[in-house]
């Protein structure tokens, strides 16, 4: 059984879903392994490189999905994709079902089955497949760096014969998975570290980061926004307001703001509004990590950098993992090996795709001919 990765198709993608490295865990697991030629280089991994690991390197993607019986991929396929798919053939990538339809059904159509990596259950046992997750930690890091680069100043604060430099404030709005990679990253830094989240279970973390966690004077004491299933809930107008307000509050203070809050299948809340923009010192900068769902700043360009008449730059775009592609190569390539682990329990180079098994259930979402999104809930949390 062969199990290939092609070439990215979506442009400026620089990930790939294979490496080297993942190719010799998944011989290990019986599979004999294939690269489209070029797909790792903007990675940096050269078609050398897989060659000398045991991977037939062939020239087209036509070729690879015609050679694989699994096809490992990073972004959700392309309608030309799915027509290389047939029954016989089990996809692997993300593919955000529930705003894919149409995609879905075709997959369904050519009696293919897929596995979509964003449907992962966010349980305990499946964090090694947890390809959100390994994504989100290099946005969060890297909306930092972003944000160094585009900042005049130093993050750390300094006494030097040139003269005595404070340190950044750094304010993180929304500490899930991105926020807390943001949060690690400026205060390793040397920045001065603020944290916000309508989820208050989130504040011991934040403070042994060594960040400070920024409370509302609010009488339902930041139980409102608080979520089921670990995510968060709308908030309630009052609630939104006392969090504005205390926004307002900083915007003056803070040199650099990385926003990351998200509300599961909704557009990203927008909780930094142009008057705060307007307050912000020139030079400041914005990460909005939320850019591909609306963004949390209302002044962000998805895609874009822009700067404000008052000198604040506004940083807007969406490829954060793309940017950092042999990291975010690496790890996605070991969630995808996870779960090829998963799917071959007798490590004998054979698919077992155990509908039973939660895991492989809630992130099937076609399989024998019929869609099976969405799924069951997990019965093990
Ligand atoms: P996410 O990307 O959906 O949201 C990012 C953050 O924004 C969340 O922390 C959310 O509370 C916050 N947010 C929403 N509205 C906000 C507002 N108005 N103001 C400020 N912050 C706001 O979340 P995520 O990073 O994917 O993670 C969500 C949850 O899932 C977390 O509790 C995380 O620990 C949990 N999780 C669990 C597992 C696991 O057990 N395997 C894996 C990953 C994540």
């Amino acid at each position: 059984v062969k199990i290939g990765s092609p070439r990215e198709v979506f442009p400026g993608e620089s990930r790939v879903a294979m490496t080297p490295d993942s190719a010799k865990q998944l011989q290990k697991l019986g599979y004999d392994c294939v690269i489209e030629s070029g797909a790792g280089i903007a990675a940096g991994f050269s078609d050398a490189l897989y060659a000398e690991a045991g991977v037939e390197v062939v020239n087209s993607a036509e070729e690879l999905f015609a050679s694989s019986d699994i096809i490992a991929k990073v972004r959700p396929p392309e309608e030309s994709e799915i027509g290389l798919l047939s029954a016989d053939k089990t996809l692997i990538s993300f593919f955000y079902p529930a705003s894919n339809e149409p995609l879905m059904e075709a997959a369904k159509q050519k009696g293919a089955s897929v596995i979509a990596m964003d449907m992962v259950p966010r349980i305990s046992r499946a964090q090694k497949m947890d390809a959100l997750s390994s994504m989100a930690n290099i946005a969060g890091y890297r909306a930092v760096i972003e944000a160094g680069n585009n900042f005049g100043r130093f993050f750390t604060g300094q006494v030097t014969a040139a003269g005595k430099v404070p340190p950044a404030k750094v304010l993180v709005v929304g500490a899930g998975v991105a926020g807390l990679a943001a949060i690690g990253t400026s205060t390793s830094l040397g920045a001065i570290t603020y944290a916000f989240d309508v989820r208050p279970e989130v504040a011991e973390q934040i403070e042994s980061m060594g960040a400070e966690f920024v409370y509302l004077e609010f009488d339902e004491e930041q139980t409102d926004g608080a979520a089921t299933g670990g995510y968060a809930a709308p908030s309630s107008p009052e609630f939104r307001e006392a969090q504005l307000a205390k926004f307002r509050e900083l915007a003056p203070e803070v040199d650099i703001v990385i926003t990351t809050a998200l509300i599961p299948n909704r557009d990203a809340p927008v909780l930094w509004t142009k008057d705060m923009v307007e307050m912000m010192k020139p030079g400041s900068v914005i990460v909005d990590l939320a850019a591909e769902r609306g963004g949390n700043c209302e002044l962000t360009v998805k895609d874009e950098k822009i700067v404000t008449e008052n000198g604040v730059t506004i940083v807007g775009y969406t490829d954060f993992p793309s940017r950092m592609a042999a990291q975010s190569s690496t790890l996605y390539a070991t969630n995808i090996r996870h779960m090829m682990t998963d799917l071959t329990p007798e490590k004998d180079g054979k698919v077992n795709h155990n509908m039973e098994d939660d895991v492989i259930r809630g992130a099937t979402i076609t399989h024998e001919g019929a869609i099976t999104f969405p799924p069951p809930p997990p019965k093990i949390q």
